[in-house]
């Protein structure tokens, strides 16, 4: 049984986004440093259908499956965060002991849990989550899991993406996946978390 810091269920854009804020304090908190995420996935996210021409910063044209792959060698540069291609089946426990259970027999646990499975189903069994009709989807028939103003269900468990009732857009999945990571950091540093880069002072 393998433990990590967060368990990130769903690799679309926002639960990418949230690995990717939650990595990239590597190396500037000491809180940060030995800390280990997972992102598990089943390789269905809708950016895979995807030709992107309004994405700030992304260059127009680009296709959802070239920039998720991007995204995940910006989370592979700080070598914290583990990949698993698999399906989630059942979730459960509390914060400092959530257990995943998958398809393909694995079996994770974690401090936090983060679902960011998308708006079309959600079916992992074992979790006391109020599942009800997403009202930002474009069509009928699409959930969300309620959630409180910072995307937390209870105590270590977080929702992100469109699973958490934003609408159907790259950026407003990814900003709620990176607001997810800054407030699990606002909670093990004990006070508001962003992370900033600077460029390097030229000699
Ligand atoms: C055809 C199309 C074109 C689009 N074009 C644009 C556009 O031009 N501009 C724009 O801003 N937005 C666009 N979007 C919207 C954008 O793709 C979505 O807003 C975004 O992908 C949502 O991200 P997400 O992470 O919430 O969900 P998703 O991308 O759906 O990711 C959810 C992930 O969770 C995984 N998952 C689900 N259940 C499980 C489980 N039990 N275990 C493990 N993994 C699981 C899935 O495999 C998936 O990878 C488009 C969408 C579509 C369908």
């Amino acid at each position: 049984m393998n433990r990590y810091d967060v368990l990130i269920v769903g690799g679309g854009v926002s639960g990418l986004s949230c690995a990717l804020t939650l990595a990239s304090a590597k190396g500037k908190f000491s809180w940060a440093d030995n800390k280990r995420y997972l992102v598990i996935d089943n390789q269905s996210s809708d950016l895979l259908k995807a030709m992107l021409n309004n994405v700030p910063g992304v260059k127009q044209g680009s296709l959802g499956r070239e920039v998720l792959e991007y995204i995940k060698k910006q989370i592979d540069f700080y070598g914290c965060v583990d990949f698993v291609n698999d399906r989630v089946l059942s979730a459960t426990g509390e914060k400092g002991n959530f257990v995943i259970e998958t398809q393909g027999s694995l079996k994770f646990v974690g401090d936090y849990l983060v679902l960011a499975t998308g708006f079309h189903e959600f079916n992992i069994l074992g979790l006391d989550v109020e599942v009800v009709p997403n009202k930002k989807a474009p069509r009928p028939g699409k959930v969300m899991i309620k959630t409180d103003r910072d995307f937390k269900v209870k105590e270590g468990l977080y929702v992100a993406g469109l699973l958490a009732g934003v609408s159907s857009m790259f950026a407003t999945a990814s900003g709620s996946g990176t607001q997810v990571a800054c407030n699990i950091m606002e909670e093990w540093a004990g006070k508001p978390i962003v992370i900033h880069d600077v460029p390097e002072p030229q000699k």
